[in-house]
């Protein structure tokens, strides 16, 4: 049980970070959101899953891309909380486009928030974690941060760059109980991978089957999503005491993706 921690997921209003979320309210943490997305229905999730969980569960409507608005949803969370034992980064953007033709603002987006994002907000909490000999960073990479896809030039630069400052944050916080270990999902079922599965069927006229096994899953080899209560399940046991020797890890959660 987590009772009496308390966690800030980023990007948390949808996908991985809504499911990473839920389990750790489940678990009895106290959570921050944060994400992009709907003011009304962000405020719903917020009140159902603080509800259903009985637990506090705040909002913090940080752009990742602003070291100042980080600092200071850490300053909310640590008012509202009392401390800040969990960390997980795990907003992330993509675009998809050939090196010489990939837009530089594309680039600078996805390094601030896919990769610097989590500096910061490490850089932030880090301090009052060590200073009570108990800290849980969570980073949430990908398979493409072990190997890389052409056409991803900035994801797959940032997330080996998240898996890199994981490795770093690991070795600085040893000492201290302080863990840090990134998740390397391949494909992970959520609401956008559900709409594009849709799309492509559509607009190349197969069927929806076939999207997922020829297109989706072609590198997966269980031909099946990760789903996001997996991700959740392996975040809690990662913040929990059986995992107080694993740290510095890069856990791929790709069905077999990245053995190949
Ligand atoms: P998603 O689009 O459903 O969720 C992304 C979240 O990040 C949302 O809450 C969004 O509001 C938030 N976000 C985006 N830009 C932001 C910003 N500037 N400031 C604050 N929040 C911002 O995507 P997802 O599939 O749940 O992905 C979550 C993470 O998992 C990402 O880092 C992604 O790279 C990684 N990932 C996803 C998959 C997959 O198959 N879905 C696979 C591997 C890794």
């Amino acid at each position: 049980t987590l009772e009496g921690r308390s966690a800030i997921v980023t990007g948390s209003t949808s996908g991985i970070g809504l499911g990473i979320a839920q389990a750790l309210a489940k678990a009895g943490a106290a959570v921050m959101l944060n994400g992009l997305g709907d003011p009304v229905e962000i405020e719903r999730q917020r009140a159902e899953m603080a509800d259903e969980n009985d637990v506090d569960v705040a909002y913090d409507s940080a752009d990742m891309s602003s070291p100042e608005a980080i600092r200071m949803m850490v300053e909310r969370a640590g008012a509202r909380f009392g401390q800040v034992d969990i960390v997980v980064n795990n907003a992330g953007i993509q675009h998809v486009a050939p090196i010489t033709e990939f837009p530089e603002a594309k680039w600078d987006a996805i390094l601030s928030i896919n990769l610097s994002a989590a500096f910061h907000l490490v850089r932030a909490t880090y301090p009052a974690m060590r200073a009570r000999g108990y800290g849980r960073i969570i980073n949430v990479a990908s398979a493409h941060g072990l190997v890389a896809s052409p056409y991803k030039a900035a994801y797959v630069a940032a997330k080996h760059g998240l898996v890199g400052l994981t490795k770093v944050v690991a070795l600085e916080g040893a000492e201290f109980g302080i863990t840090a270990n990134a998740i390397c999902p391949g494909y992970v079922w959520t609401p956008l991978v559900e709409a594009q599965i849709d799309a492509q069927a559509k607009s190349h006229s197969i069927a929806r089957d076939a999207v997922i096994r020829d297109i989706f899953l072609k590198d997966q080899p269980t031909k099946r999503f990760a789903t996001v209560d997996e991700l959740g399940a392996l975040s809690i046991f990662l913040c929990g005491s059986a995992a107080a020797s694993i740290t510095g890890a890069a856990i791929p959660v790709d069905g077999g993706w990245t053995a190949h």
